[in-house]
């Protein structure tokens, strides 16, 4: 591994109190590289902003399911998302600075679904993904998978070259082609070491909504011995209130928050 320190977000959901004190978190621990896994918007109450936010501090990022469906249509998702997303389409469109505007929309257009990232002598560093290596937008890797559905687990690593990231089930943690979950309690120090012998697909959790019962902002820093789980409390209330004055945002999508589910 030759990847510099870098900082790895994803799934922001248009939630910028919550990617305001992670990319304040990131900035307290100097480092200056940053990639967003996608899933920029959709759900959360401030889209433009966060898409503004990470065209300004994210060398790169992917496309998530949920940039695609703002952007062309929202397929396969359940009433509160599609709801929220024809929401969030309106408020882009509706920007009323038009270089901002198209700015956004350009951005978010070249969003590519898979970056690989290699070493100066040709290996592979990183293969980094929204959903699946397999499906890389909207495939879902859950930690149950390991025991329900192993066979999966097994044809997705055949994939993976080494060390790969992922986002889009809001839940953090390892799978090993073991294959097994570690969740970052189960590590020490939230810590994940990279080793000759182990295949490993990172899920960095959610920035804006997690799902792991922790309501706390979630991110990784990854450098070339291995990746930190970092967990970060925002302003849950205000990011709430904010929901709460948008009728085209349901209400669960508020609740969810304080409960981190
Ligand atoms: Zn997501």
């Amino acid at each position: 591994m030759t990847v510099p320190t870098t900082a790895i977000i994803s799934d922001i959901h248009g939630n910028l109190e919550a990617l305001q004190a992670v990319l304040a978190d990131i900035k307290s621990r100097g480092i200056t590289r940053i990639i967003s896994l996608g899933d920029i918007i959709g759900y959360g109450p401030n889209p433009g902003a966060c898409v503004d936010l990470v065209r300004q501090h994210c060398q790169w990022s992917l496309m998530g399911n949920h940039d695609f469906g703002v952007l062309y249509e929202p397929t396969n998702f359940n009433r509160a998302a599609e709801s929220a997303a024809y929401w969030t389409r309106d408020q882009l469109d509706q920007e009323p600075d038009d270089a901002i505007r198209r700015a956004r929309y350009e951005f978010l257009g070249k969003l590519r679904v898979r970056v690989v990232e290699t070493c100066p002598d040709g290996q592979t560093a990183l293969l980094a993904v929204h959903g699946s290596p397999r499906r890389p937008i909207n495939e879902y890797i859950f930690p149950e998978d390991v025991t329900t559905a192993p066979d999966k687990l097994i044809t997705i690593f055949e994939r993976v070259p080494k060390i790969c990231v992922v986002g889009h089930t809001h839940v953090p943690g390892v799978f090993t082609d073991e294959p097994d979950f570690y969740p970052p309690g189960e590590l020490t120090d939230s810590t994940y070491l990279f080793n000759e012998s182990e295949k490993a697909i990172i899920n960095v959790g959610s920035v804006g909504q997690p799902r792991d019962m922790d309501p706390r902002a979630s991110y990784v820093v990854l450098d070339e011995r291995g990746v930190q789980f970092v967990r970060v409390p925002y302003d849950i209330e205000a990011t709430v209130a904010k929901i709460r004055a948008v009728p085209q945002l349901p209400e669960q999508l508020a609740e969810r928050l304080f409960e981190g589910r």
